[in-house]
């Protein structure tokens, strides 16, 4: 299958915070293979921004480093990386003060796309806005691009949308949760709303329960100080698990446009009951193998930040009124998977008797490994003796089903910044939906912190605390196995 690549319009995009970690390792890497994959033009530039004194062959030396220490082996000619490396400059910019701001305003080129990348802290995020605007940047058409975390809470979120708000409009801010550029988040829309198969039966009716899943087998390691002033419900709940959820609940939006998503993606948010507290279940893994304990990582020997929590969700809306929807996310776990499933309920009446056992459909939306498909069909155990019957996967693997082009697609950062470019923000948080959803998590932290809940602990390796069985146990459900 031949992949089809549409180049984007000149560009200008700069790198605030470019030495750093999320740049090295992500951004650039994934811009290299947009200019390999042909879908940057000869006259697109990237100027890399922070306080560090080199020049632009110093930089370009790092971004050659990053491409080969984060680009998963991604390999081409040493003359196309020249070629892309001819594209990349570098100014030493100082986000609060006056340094490098003229040097900078000087590069940028006019009749082309005008795009900044924050790649840094989020405390920065006013003093870079500020000093576009002062320095004439801030213009018309220019697109910021703001990373995670936006907020800790509500009021932290508002903050940050009023300080933006000041210099830039809506439809200039890129709020990214690089979740949304994954190709099968993308494809869950495809086949939501593309086939005809799924959609009539996306509904309470039909719809047992939901499950979404983001487990990571790493601990907090060095980022302990930094995740033990979030924890799992501010940093995966509010933002990632949040959007997939939306996604897979919202109704069809008119139209694949920016608005027309993010609305229906907002009513999903807006009608999310409060979560009963005996609806969360929140862990700390304990020491294991090799690594130190959470509370050794977070260095306070008595934190009660959460590495784990999973949690029943209910929507209140026709399509969904009584549909559980569980989600579950932490640390240290025993795979490192993501993934959605759609349970179906049973079928209304068993013609095969008890002893046939109970069977559903589960369409499975896999993130994480190998992106990809199953949707387990109920079907005759072959051979003679009577009607058994078994679940047998219909597994599409993006990788087996797309080879090649698959691969060409693998990284998310890399799609939302070609996004970015086109002036597309379907992919991207709107405000008020960011806003919406820390409405709906305040209250919960609140709430855990009030009654002075303490996680249970966990062992590494495990499926999180048993308490997290029990959620399901006791709706006579249970969660999917974490497969490696
Ligand atoms: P980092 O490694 O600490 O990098 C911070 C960058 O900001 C460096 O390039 C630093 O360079 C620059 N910087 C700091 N102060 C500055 C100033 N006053 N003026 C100009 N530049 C300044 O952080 P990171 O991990 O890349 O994260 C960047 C942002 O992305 C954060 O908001 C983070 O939450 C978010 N994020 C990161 C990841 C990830 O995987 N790393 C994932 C999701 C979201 P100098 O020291 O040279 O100035």
């Amino acid at each position: 299958m031949v992949s089809r690549v549409i180049p984007v319009e000149p560009f200008d995009l700069v790198i605030f915070g470019g030495t750093g970690d999320l740049a090295r390792r992500k951004i650039l890497p994934g811009l290299f293979r947009r200019f390999c994959a042909g879908q940057m033009p000869d006259e697109a530039r990237i100027i890399g921004a922070a306080r560090s004194d080199i020049d632009d062959d110093g930089y370009r030396k790092m971004v050659a480093e990053a491409i080969t220490e984060f680009g998963n082996g991604f390999t081409c000619e040493a003359k196309t990386l020249d070629a892309f490396l001819e594209r990349i400059g570098y100014v030493a910019v100082d986000a609060t003060g006056t340094g490098g701001w003229d040097e900078l305003t000087s590069r940028i080129r006019d009749g082309v796309v005008h795009a900044f990348y924050f790649s840094v802290g989020p405390s920065l995020f006013g003093d870079i806005a500020e000093r576009l605007h002062s320095h004439g940047l801030a213009r018309e058409d220019a697109r910021i691009v703001v990373e995670k975390p936006f907020g800790r809470d509500l009021q932290s979120a508002r903050a940050l949308n009023a300080t933006l708000a000041e210099h830039f409009r809506e439809d200039q801010i890129y709020r990214i949760d690089h979740y949304l550029g994954k190709e099968t988040v993308q494809n869950l829309m495809a086949v939501r709303f593309g086939n005809v198969l799924f959609e009539p039966l996306w509904n309470a009716q039909y719809v047992d329960h939901i499950q979404i899943t983001v487990a990571e087998t790493v601990g907090v390691g060095g980022r302990g100080g930094y995740y033990d002033k979030s924890g799992a419900m501010r940093d995966m709940v509010q933002n990632h698990l949040m959007q997939l959820l939306c996604l897979i609940a919202m109704e069809p939006p008119s139209k694949f446009e920016p608005d027309e998503v993010r609305d229906e993606k907002l009513k999903v948010i807006r009608a999310l009951e409060p979560v009963d507290p005996h609806h969360i279940v929140r862990g700390q893994y304990a020491a294991g193998g090799d690594e130190a304990s959470y509370r050794e990582h977070a260095e306070d020997p008595r934190s009660t930040t959460e590495s784990f929590i999973a949690l029943k969700a209910h929507i209140s809306n026709w399509r969904w009124a009584g549909t559980p929807f569980y989600l579950r996310t932490g640390k240290r776990l025993k795979a490192r998977t993501s993934e959605i499933a759609v349970v179906f309920k049973d079928a209304p009446h068993s013609i095969f008797g008890v002893d046939a056992g109970r069977h559903r459909n589960v369409l499975a939306i896999r993130l994480q490994p190998n992106e990809g498909m199953t949707l387990d069909v109920t079907i005759k155990e072959p051979g003679p003796g009577g009607m058994r019957l078994i679940d047998v996967p219909l597994d599409m693997s993006f990788a087996d089903a797309l080879g090649e082009e698959a691969e060409e697609v693998t990284d998310a950062y890399e799609r939302l910044i070609m996004d970015v470019i086109r002036g597309n923000q379907t992919l991207f948080m709107r405000g008020d939906e960011v806003e919406a959803a820390w409405a709906w998590t305040d209250p919960l932290i609140e709430g855990w912190q009030n009654r002075g809940d303490v996680p249970k602990p966990y062992d590494p390796g495990t499926s999180g605390p048993d308490d997290s069985m029990m959620l399901m146990h006791r709706d006579g459900r249970r969660w999917r196995e974490l497969k490696k």
